[in-house]
């Protein structure tokens, strides 16, 4: 007999950027927490395929497709979600960009206009939409969690991430503090979660040297798993996490220490 307690059973979690990296982790630990999962990210057939992972079933996940920086692709996802399983509960803002030339960010000096305001835009307006199209069903149900993707980049200054990077993910979570003043009062809490260094394809495209300079700084002496961010991510969508809100939990292996 399966004892596990199933603690987001009934609730559903609408998590973007899903199809793998840190999304991906996200999505498997709420799924073994109980929750439906609607996966959401750009690429359909790599959605499909990151879902039925996650359950062969498909009976509790739901892969769609949409960019979170296109308000008319949002809100259709929005509807999409709240016809397949009634509601998002929990909403992990996680999808993001970090571009890089030759393994290396742009500096200010040489970055373009349009590969600023595209990190803005799915980093910081995506957090935004998403928000504001799953805030009304939690707020009529009074309750809800939602958990952004910021970063230790927007917490102080990154060797590797662009200006624009930090400048988004700084701006996630001012977001999420005006965010959580607003709605808590209706059994809403809005957190952030600020990793280090994960291993996943986005920190890979830095390549292994920049990663290794970064191991130097990182006490517990090795670099994060996605599952450490999902980890978290279980927490702050738990009921238990309810006198939480509008804060930001750096999960980086202690290297604010250094
Ligand atoms: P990743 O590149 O592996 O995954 C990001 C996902 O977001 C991809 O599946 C991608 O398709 C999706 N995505 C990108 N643009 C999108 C859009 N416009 N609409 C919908 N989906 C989109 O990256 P990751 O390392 O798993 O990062 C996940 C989040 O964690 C990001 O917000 C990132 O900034 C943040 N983060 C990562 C690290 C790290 O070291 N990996 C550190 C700090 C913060």
């Amino acid at each position: 007999m399966n004892t596990t307690p199933s603690p987001q059973a009934g609730r559903t979690a609408l998590i973007t950027g899903a199809r793998r990296g840190i999304g991906f982790s996200v999505a498997e630990r709420l799924y073994q927490d109980g929750a439906n999962i609607v996966l959401l990210d750009i690429d359909l057939a790599e959605t499909q395929a990151a879902a039925s992972q996650i359950d062969p079933s498909g009976k509790r996940v739901l892969a769609l497709t949409a960019d979170v920086s296109d308000i008319t692709e949002v809100r259709r996802a929005g509807d999409q979600a709240a016809t397949h399983n009634g509601s998002s509960d929990i909403l992990v803002n996680n999808a993001g960009i970090s571009p890089k030339h030759d393994g290396k960010s742009a500096t200010i000096a040489a970055m373009s206009v349009d590969e600023w305001q595209r990190v803005l835009a799915i980093n910081l307006t995506g957090t935004f939409l998403c928000s504001q199209a799953c805030m009304e069903i939690m707020k009529a149900r009074s309750w809800g969690r939602i958990i952004n993707m910021s970063s230790q980049a927007g917490r102080t200054v990154s060797t590797i991430a662009g200006a624009h990077y930090a400048a988004s993910k700084g701006g996630v979570i001012a977001f999420s503090r005006s965010l959580a003043a607003e709605t808590g009062a209706f059994g809403i809490t809005v957190n952030c979660i600020a990793p280090g260094r994960i291993m996943t394809p986005m920190s890979a495209e830095a390549g292994q040297a920049a990663n290794e300079q970064y191991l130097k700084r990182i006490p517990v002496n090795r670099l994060g798993y996605p599952d450490d961010i999902a980890a978290t991510v279980s927490f702050l969508a738990s009921n238990e996490a309810g006198f939480i809100t509008g804060a930001t939990i750096d999960v980086n292996g202690g290297s604010f220490m250094n």
